[in-house]
């Protein structure tokens, strides 16, 4: 007769291919009940974003199916966002998982339009994702959410800021704060630390498995609060393919690198434009420099956003192009992204859950071989768009 050792034997031989770890040890298998060969139990993914679940769920059927003595198989699949960052250290902010900051070495190459249609995305499938506009100069996000009167309200008696809710997001933003949003271009300092720590300590976030925040572009005093106040999961770099904005893109990244933070990839924006004329494909602002960025400091690439119209007036009109066309080849582009966005998410939250310290030099030199084999970071994406 079959035995359960048999059957989690069977289920050990399907790895993760972002892990690359087997489901088992990972503990994905939850709730497994063997009676007289029908078997039941839960496949609980690391997120429901993850770009290899079909994939991975198509593996678990075949290795069932194989074992002699099983005669029907009752699967349930769920997903488990995993914790990409220590919550232990964090005084300030138990209850969200993972917090990703979205840079860029300077502005106007749709980092805020990234940030938001990336948070829509992973709200779609069904994570729960808050997302702060800390672009403390120019606060866009309430613009592009459509939101006209954004306000904050305190909970007295939690004594925390509420945010808006916003097309299933969590939205705080500094534009929320009327007149604030000029004079925000002579705070200096710490005034502006303070802020970012009230935005992100005294707000009442609730449980999280993503806060996206939108820093300001360069490597001011925000990014810089930003990964020295809590810990955080990683750093999202867009850049556009020029070399311009690609050399500039890599100061930001070498300011984080050096703080120890955990860089999660990079995004290019504005890769090419696809002419709806003659449907050929123009690089407008060159090409490559993702790749050059990707490869030079062996970071992966998780997508292309394509130039397009659509992008723009999304934004401008307050209808986020994953919102408004969301089966449209640029939807599909940050929906890809948003996927790999969480692979590294949940990658960064197994190696903390193993004891790492991602960021740390010599736990990324060690990272960085293992992903080498058998593939290079920044080809191992399979869901690239
Ligand atoms: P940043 O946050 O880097 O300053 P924004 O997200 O505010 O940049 O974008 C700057 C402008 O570029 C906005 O008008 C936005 O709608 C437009 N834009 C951003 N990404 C794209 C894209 N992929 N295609 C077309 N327009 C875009």
């Amino acid at each position: 007769m079959v035995g359960v050792d048999q059957v989690l034997e069977r289920l050990a031989t399907v790895i993760d291919p972002d892990l690359k770890k087997d489901i088992v040890s990972m503990g994905m298998i939850k709730d497994l009940e063997l009676d007289s060969g029908r078997l039941k139990f839960t496949l609980e993914l690391t997120t429901p974003a993850c770009p290899f679940n079909d994939e991975i769920e198509r593996d678990v059927r075949e290795a069932v199916s194989g074992i002699e003595g099983v005669t029907d198989l009752d699967l349930s699949v769920t997903a488990k966002v995993m914790e990409g960052r220590s919550l232990e250290d964090d005084m300030g902010l138990k209850t969200v998982k993972n917090i990703i900051g979205v840079a860029s070495g300077k502005g106007g190459v749709g980092k805020s339009t990234v940030a938001l249609n990336l948070a829509l995305a992973l709200s779609r499938t069904g994570a729960s994702v808050g997302l702060l506009d800390a672009d403390i100069y120019g606060p866009s996000i309430p613009l592009m959410l459509g939101i006209k009167e954004g306000f904050m309200e305190v909970d007295e008696e939690k004594r925390k800021l509420r945010p808006t809710e916003s097309n299933g997001l969590h939205v705080v933003s500094f534009g929320f704060f009327g007149e604030q949003d000029i004079q925000a271009a002579i705070y200096r300092g710490p005034i502006i630390s303070g802020i970012l720590r009230q935005f992100l300590v005294d707000t009442d976030w609730s449980d999280l498995d993503y806060l996206i925040v939108d820093l300001p572009p360069g490597t001011g005093d925000i990014p810089l609060t930003l990964a020295q106040t809590i810990p955080i999961t990683g750093i999202l770099v867009v850049t556009t393919p020029q070399q311009v904005a690609s050399s500039v893109a890599v100061k930001a990244l070498g300011m984080f690198k050096k703080l120890n933070v955990p860089i999660l990839g990079i995004i290019e924006n504005m890769s090419a434009f696809e002419c709806p004329g003659c449907h050929e494909t123009h690089r407008v602002f060159g090409s490559g420099g993702a790749e050059r960025i990707s490869s030079e400091f062996g970071i992966p690439h998780l997508g292309d956003i394509p130039l397009n119209s659509g992008i723009m007036a999304g934004s401008d009109s307050g209808r986020p192009v994953m919102l408004e066309d969301p089966g449209s080849p640029s939807a599909r582009a940050f929906e890809s992204a948003a996927k790999n966005v969480a692979a590294q998410c949940s990658i960064l939250a197994a190696r903390i859950a193993a004891g790492e310290e991602p960021g740390a030099p010599e736990a990324e030199a060690q990272a960085q071989e293992q992903a080498a084999q058998p593939q290079q970071a920044g080809q191992a994406l399979g869901a690239r768009a």
